[in-house]
């Protein structure tokens, strides 16, 4: 199993039965102990590796969502429009910070993308207001209340009989840029056939036994990526050319060596992808 992942760790307490509470949120947000975070879409507000406190800049906030407690301290995160200085991606800072403050982090960054792209009623197309310390979204004209999407999306670690590991380029990626075969899970499918389904379209391979590794909150925006070992017994794949454009068996001394000359990019160190693939290696992969 994959545990300790990059936005996936902290213990973080939602504090969920105050968040009808208006008046307890108020007073939560009021109260100067109460750790302030700066988020704008995928970017939060950060002092080097830890979350800044944006208490002063809360009047330029256009929402505050209720995040919860952790270690003694509690968290709302403010939402700005457009980030002000300060605020970096998620992406590049998430491993970085400590576990609760990852949790917070991804909590805030998940909500916010959440706001900005579902901004009215699917029913009736008003415009809906935020509700439930932000939480949730209501709709003014037929009562209807709205939650913040999770996306799931399978991610495979594909080995062959020698244990080799295949690694695929998308056609958007730049030449040399390699990652795990991945893709959303489709309606009335599961998370296993969506691993079947992904591997065969994308590289031709047909896998059966998987092995779940774990899971890793991806608010970019929406994604919750389940990671599957997936074993397969013939190793002539065939690329759909579509989405992804070349791949390849990897043994450990290939990859070690290719990563460590920057001939082969890796996904960042704050993903799932680098992870199973630094698990599937047995240790981290140093980079030129
Ligand atoms: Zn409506």
């Amino acid at each position: 199993m994959l545990t300790e992942l990059a936005l996936g760790r902290g213990d973080l307490d939602k504090l969920a039965e105050l968040r009808g509470d208006a008046a307890r949120v108020e007073a939560i947000i009021a109260d100067p102990a109460t750790h302030i975070v700066g988020v704008s879409g995928g970017d939060v507000a950060v002092d080097g590796s830890a979350l800044a406190d944006v208490r002063a800049r809360l009047g330029m906030a256009h929402a505050t969502y209720l995040i919860g407690q952790a270690d003694g301290r509690t968290f709302v995160a403010a939402a700005f429009d457009v980030p002000p200085a300060g605020f970096r991606s998620l992406r590049e800072v998430g491993s970085a910070l400590g576990d609760d403050e990852a949790a917070v982090a991804t909590a805030a960054v998940a909500l916010d993308q959440w706001h900005r792209l579902h901004t009215h009623c699917p029913r009736c197309g008003t415009p809906t207001v935020p509700a439930m310390a932000g939480w949730e979204r209501h709709c003014p004209v037929d009562g209807t209340s709205h939650f913040p999407r999770t996306d799931p999306a399978v991610i495979v670690v594909i080995t062959d009989p020698d244990d080799r590991l295949l690694l695929a380029r998308q056609g958007t990626w730049p030449q040399r840029r390699f990652s795990l075969v991945a893709g959303y899970v489709e309606p009335g499918e599961t998370a296993e056939r969506a691993v079947q389904r992904e591997v065969l379209e994308e590289v031709g391979l047909a896998v059966g036994d998987l092995d779940f590794l774990g899971s890793q909150p991806w608010p970019f925006p929406a994604s919750l990526m389940l990671c599957y070992h997936a074993r397969t017994t013939k190793v002539d794949f065939r690329v759909d050319g579509e989405e992804i454009v070349e791949a390849g068996w990897w043994t450990r001394a290939e990859l070690a060596a290719a990563v460590a000359s920057g001939e082969l990019l890796l996904p960042s160190g704050v993903s799932i992808a680098r992870r199973a693939i630094e698990d599937w290696f047995g240790e981290p992969l140093r980079e030129a």
